[in-house]
């Protein structure tokens, strides 16, 4: 029994790991409740069976050291607003004070522990700590997805102490199905935009994906080692000339495996990295020195279009162009429209891996995707096909 639904939690005390690394301003304020929103479901769940749920997270880097600007009692105000329910605190995360706090918790309550990485214990998966941990709850319950990829004490060792008492809380069961979807069950055919700076960084996602994906658009930064690497001309766009021979790899790869790879055509091209450059569109092989390849054309998204809206399943990681400036944002606003109207047609689309969730805040796509993943590192992880050690311990 792995789901948090196999559970009644009718007397029982959940021991859960949410990810609260919340944002605060100055005077110690929550600056953004997603955090804390997306955890309410799974407290909630274990409130109304019957049952109390203990709080544990991580805020910050305090690096083993009490900093007492990184306290989460900082932030019980807002879990409470959001849950809807008094949240009680505990100065520390272990020992006899939080076993005590424990002891005196209702059905129905809920009781916040101090920041867990107060403890170096905490970052180096030690056992110890993981063990005095286990005795604040019955059962343990996982719904930190952001931190998954962590072989961390409360997110991965601890599991052992509850053998038959453990599972996912909503919400990573949610991000779970959802990479599921796009790299095992989805319908076809399955499509990855991946777009961002540099190849290097994305490359064991495309080396990953390639047995996943029917079609793989290639756009941003990345374009450029791709175009030189066929002989193209990239004037001063950003290139890996390392990586050519490894995107001509990926280029035979594809070919090998049937996917239909999608590279930009034409770009906008800048005679500066600034939002206020000259600009010009250009066919993407044929850019002159001074010149830098920005933004995806006009032909470039018009056969975007044709792909995307003929996906269905589509997998987004990284905007197509140097989407924080105005300039060059276009290309990027495109592609999220044009992933809407897909999902609108039936499509299921996930967003998520590194900063492209910046992106799709900053132009209010977050409500028109099927799914929008809150894990940075740990949705790359996944697409990168690893195994989370967070979610492996759960499953053990
Ligand atoms: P990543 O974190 O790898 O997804 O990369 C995201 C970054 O890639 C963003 O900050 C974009 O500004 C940048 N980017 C996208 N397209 C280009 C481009 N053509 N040239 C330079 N940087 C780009």
């Amino acid at each position: 029994m792995k789901e948090l639904d196999d559970y009644n939690f009718a007397n029982k005390k959940a021991l859960i790991r949410v990810d609260f690394n919340v944002p605060l301003n100055e005077d110690f304020e929550v600056t953004d409740m997603t955090r804390i929103e997306a955890a309410k479901p799974t407290i909630i769940k274990v409130l109304e069976d019957g049952g109390s749920a203990v709080l544990m997270s991580h805020l910050g880097r305090p690096k083993g050291e009490k900093n007492p600007d990184l306290s989460l009692e900082h932030i019980c105000t807002a879990v409470s607003d959001v849950i809807g329910v008094a949240v009680k605190f505990v100065d520390n995360c272990v020992g006899e004070k939080a076993e005590k706090a424990v002891a005196e918790l209702q059905n129905g309550e809920v009781l916040l522990l101090e920041n867990l990485r107060y403890h170096a214990e905490e970052e180096k998966g030690d056992e110890t700590f993981a063990e005095q941990l286990s005795k604040l709850g019955d059962i343990y319950v996982n719904d930190a997805f952001g931190t998954a990829h962590r072989a961390h004490a409360s997110t991965t060792i601890i599991a052992k102490y509850f053998e038959d008492a453990k599972c996912f809380g909503y919400l990573l069961s949610k991000e779970i199905k959802a990479i599921e979807k796009v790299m095992r069950t989805g319908e076809k055919p399955v499509l990855a935009i991946l777009g961002g700076a540099k190849v290097s960084s994305k490359i064991t996602i495309i080396e990953n994906i390639l047995d996943k994906v029917d079609d793989l658009i290639i756009g941003g930064g990345m374009t450029y080692t791709f175009i030189k690497a066929q002989g193209g001309q990239v004037g001063d766009s950003i290139c890996e000339d390392d990586k050519m021979e490894l995107a001509m790899e990926i280029l035979k790869q594809a070919n090998e495996k049937g996917v239909n790879i999608h590279i930009p055509v034409d770009v906008i091209a800048a005679d500066d990295f600034s939002n206020t450059a000259n600009t010009k569109i250009v066919d993407v092989d044929k850019i002159e020195d001074g010149w830098q390849g920005l933004d995806a054309g006009p032909k470039t998204l018009e056969n975007f279009k044709n792909v995307i809206l003929g996906a269905k399943t589509i997998l987004w990681n990284g905007p197509v162009g140097v989407f924080e400036m105005d300039s060059f944002a276009k290309g990027t606003i495109a592609v999220g429209n044009l992933i809407d109207q897909a999902t609108q047609n039936g499509a299921f689309s996930l967003v998520g891996g590194g900063d492209s969730v910046a992106a799709v805040k900053q132009f209010g796509f977050e409500n028109k995707v099927s799914y929008v993943s809150t894990g940075g590192g740990a949705m790359l992880e996944s697409l990168e096909g690893k195994t989370l050690p967070g979610i492996a311990a759960i499953l053990a």
